[in-house]
């Protein structure tokens, strides 16, 4: 007999609640074991049986992602070699109604690449990974499993870089990186993936194969349907494939690193180095409790103060370091002790409280919930002040570190789990946090994305910001591309 798949990924409000049944009545996400199987054989005669795994190691390690949450064990897991296995998966899944999500390197740390729903299928892009730099025509071409720091480094042998920079660069894919519109350091010069993107291929529900986009460095046709799929998550199709922008090797690069006694200086050497127009490659900012945590957990030592701001330039080798000084100048003006140096070793030492940032947190904590807000640059300081107040009201560690350059801060809430105190009052802190976005003027999500973790509260984001006609808007055209609800359930806004 049928089993209807209900599920609650988070605590649905009402609305939720009736968008969800609906969903299910109308357009029936539905499935008995039996059609999974046959499903499952079906996929294993087209593509081989090699390509899908069913053991139950295999399905624990698919269960999981860099979230530490965890929900269901997928049902099988395809790993896909070419265009013809996503495209004869996302048939069979579609005709036989079984949930799919596509998977790169599995770094999501909102529980985006894990499957919600039981007996989905997880479509594991990593084995397409050919990258192909044309330097003649100005992109470089890879396939979604690429990671991204494996087309920067095709590209720098040709003397050019890929710009976008997740912290996760070695594990990231492409495809990952542009269903998240992930950002990272070079972020406050270059922006994030989607300003990286000429053209993609992607496969939807049906197995229909589509080309978005040119290769080529200016066309112009609308709707822009590449943006529909940046930043979806994985909810509308599989990206197989991408052209990206890519830009020349600086010559030089000159790293500056302020330590402040008070954030409000900090903040306004930040907003005066962006009012001169220096136009900084990375410009970072760490609170003191982020730089004790690394002193602490990695046995460093740095100068004290109340902030530190790490500052990268760029350009000719006659122009780079005039404006390292004028940088450097503007943080002496706001009473910052600085340091600055284009030595490579000399570079890394001051870089090394925001390179171990992370490890030093989540070695020290037995978990992390991590924040990704992005306020507007005027209220980085605000922010920070009121982010204080949570952490003292709270009386939790929350270091707080990120890309000033571009508003985005990654405050991370440690707690002990087997606390049941300090779990609730973490989830709380957690939700603070991003109100406190909201009510600044920014965002929930930065660059991390939403996934099931930070469902709830980007709803309520958008509710509030953009009213209930924009979310009908953006689940009329997920019906549109996936009618059968079959991409990445429970995700996102679905
Ligand atoms: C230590 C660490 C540091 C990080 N630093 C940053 C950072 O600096 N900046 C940043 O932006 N993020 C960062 N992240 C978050 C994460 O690495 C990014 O979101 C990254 O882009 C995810 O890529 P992935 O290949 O691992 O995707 P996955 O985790 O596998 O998937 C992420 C989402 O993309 C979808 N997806 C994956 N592949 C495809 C595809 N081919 N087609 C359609 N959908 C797909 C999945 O369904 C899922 O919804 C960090 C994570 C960690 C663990």
């Amino acid at each position: 007999m049928a089993e209807l798949m209900l599920y609650t990924p988070v605590r649905l409000v009402s609305n939720e609640l009736t968008y969800y049944l609906s969903l299910l009545l109308e357009v029936g996400v539905y499935m008995n074991g039996n059609s999974f199987d046959d499903a499952i054989s079906e996929i294993k005669r087209k593509i081989g049986k090699k390509k899908v795994l069913i053991e139950p190691g295999d399905l624990y390690a698919y269960s999981l992602d860099a979230s530490t949450e965890r929900r269901e064990a997928p049902g099988a897991i395809v790993r896909t070699y070419a265009d013809e296995d996503v495209i004869t998966t996302l048939k069979v899944a579609d005709e036989k109604r079984i949930p799919v999500i596509p998977r790169g390197g599995g770094t999501s740390l909102t529980g985006a690449s894990i499957p919600v729903v039981p007996k989905s299928i997880v479509l594991d892009l990593t084995p397409m990974d050919d990258i192909q730099v044309n330097i003649d025509d100005g992109y470089a071409m890879a396939e979604a499993g690429a990671t991204v720091l494996q087309v920067d480094q095709a590209c720098r042998n040709e003397g050019f870089f890929f710009p976008p920079d997740p912290a996760s660069s070695r594990y990231a894919t492409i495809g990952g990186a542009l269903a998240e519109n992930a950002g990272g350091l070079r972020g406050a010069k270059f922006g994030v993936m989607k300003n990286w993107v000429l053209a993609m291929e992607v496969v939807i529900p049906g197995g229909k194969k589509l080309r978005i986009g040119e290769p080529v460095l200016k066309w112009r046709w609308g709707p822009d349907l590449i943006s529909l799929f940046i930043g979806s998550e994985g909810t509308l199709g599989v990206i197989t494939r991408a052209w990206l922008r890519i830009y020349p090797l600086p010559e030089k690069v000159v790293r500056i690193m302020g330590v402040f006694n008070k954030l409000e200086d900090a903040g306004r050497a930040i907003s005066e180095i962006r009012r001169r127009g220096y136009l900084p490659m990375m410009l970072e900012l760490l609170d003191k409790e982020t730089v004790d945590i690394v002193e602490e957990v990695l046995g460093y030592k740095f100068p004290k103060g109340e902030a530190m701001v790490i500052v990268d330039v760029d350009g000719p080798i006659e122009a780079v370091w005039r404006l390292a000084r004028q940088v450097e100048n503007v943080m002496k003006e706001n009473r910052g002790k600085t340091e600055t140096s284009d030595d490579p070793e000399k570079m890394k030492n001051l870089y090394l409280a925001r390179q171990g940032a992370y490890a030093a947190v989540t070695r020290a904590y037995p978990s992390v919930l991590h924040e990704d807000i992005t306020v507007p640059l005027s209220k980085l300081v605000d922010a920070l002040r009121e982010l204080d107040n949570l952490r003292r009201k709270y009386g939790l560690r929350m270091p707080v570190f990120g890309h000033a350059g571009d508003g985005n801060l990654h405050p991370d809430i440690c707690f002990d789990p087997s606390d049941k105190a300090q779990a609730r009052k973490a989830k709380e802190m957690f939700k603070k946090v991003g109100e406190l976005a909201v009510r600044l003027g920014g965002a929930v999500s930065g660059e991390h994305g939403i996934g099931f973790v930070k469902k709830e509260i980007f709803l309520e984001e958008i509710k509030s910001v953009r009213g209930e006609n924009y979310l009908e808007l953006v689940r009329k055209v997920k019906r549109v591309l996936d009618p059968n609800g079959i991409m990445n359930p429970g995700k996102l806004w679905f």
